[in-house]
């Protein structure tokens, strides 16, 4: 290389550094940390970190399903109080889990009433009990069993519970005229689940509870899950919901053809795959497959 197009190039590298550095700097400075995207005008989802965060305003107040974590939380609570002066109605929680309820308490003395099924609230306090964060809840003060509706503003929001899935308290929450349903954690977008198994999990009704919902809502229902393998969306349609199912369900029989076969649990969570179940099989797959071993182990 000689002399001229040495600093030729060099200039070149310098100029696209400080190109990039500027671009970086100028993200850094426009982009917050938080996305909103949304679904129709009333209505769109929040992330940040944990699980994702439906919303809608409506001309009686605005709902809120999930909390992620206090910072988070508290971000869009700054962003939604520049869209509405209207009070915020309800937060429900899909589950008890931290990263979908540790944000509760930004709502504290901002939110009329915190909604969930009643096996997430009994979660919420236990585990609060355990981590010594009492004094850092929200509770949900309104509970149900089976289903529960209520209308505000044009919006009309039921919740279903279908019986233990990821935990024994998720919760479909329907916001029925925009026709979206967040699923919670019961649907995990290409991504190995996390399984509760002392929160109540149970992998062989989660598959029935997938299913349920697959035949209670209706075809143009736009399903928003809580999390997501890298490069797929939280948001989904009926056919990611029977795609996860059948991923539970293949779980559930290659673990039960192992044990059948005689393999040890060692054996078993070395897999790699689940057959049939997945092609994005990888990280986090010793937790389905010791779920799977841990709830079909006692009928072995
Ligand atoms: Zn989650
Ligand atoms: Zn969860």
């Amino acid at each position: 290389m000689n002399r001229s197009s040495f600093i030729r190039n060099s200039s070149t590298i310098l100029a696209a550094l400080a190109l990039c550095t500027n671009k970086t700097m100028a993200q850094l400075m426009q982009d917050p940390a938080w996305k909103i995207k949304m679904l129709n005008d009333n209505t769109g989802i929040f992330s940040e970190k944990g699980g994702t965060i439906l919303f809608t305003i409506t001309k009686e107040g605005m709902v809120v399903v999930d909390s992620q974590f206090p910072d988070s939380s508290q971000h869009l609570i700054d962003e939604l109080k520049k869209k509405s002066e209207l009070p915020f109605r309800l937060l429900i929680n899909t589950h008890h889990h931290g990263d979908h309820t540790s944000g509760n308490i930004s709502f504290k003395g901002l939110v009329q009433h915190v909604v969930a099924h009643e096996n997430s609230k009994i979660n919420q306090e236990k585990v609060a009990k355990e981590k010594k964060n009492e004094d850092q809840q929200l509770y949900p003060d309104q509970t149900f069993t089976d289903t529960w509706c209520e209308k505000i503003g044009k919006e009309e929001i039921c919740l279903y519970y279908f019986g233990a899935g990821h935990t024994n308290g998720d919760s479909f929450v329907h916001f029925k005229k925009a026709n979206i349903v967040h699923v919670g954690d019961l649907v995990f977008n290409r991504r190995h689940p996390y399984i509760d198994r002392a929160g109540g999990a149970n992998i062989t009704n989660w598959i029935k509870a997938l299913d349920k919902a697959i035949d209670t809502f209706n075809d143009k229902a736009v399903f928003v899950c809580g999390h997501a393998g890298e490069g797929f969306d939280i948001i989904i349609t009926k056919s990611d919901i029977k795609a996860f199912g059948n991923y539970l369900d293949k779980t559930l029989q290659f673990v039960a053809a192992e044990l059948t076969a005689g393999k040890s649990k060692e054996d078993i969570l070395k897999a790699t795959t689940i057959p049939g179940g997945t092609e994005w099989a990888g990280k986090g797959i010793e937790r389905p497959l010791m779920a799977a071993y841990e709830e079909l182990i006692l009928t072995y």
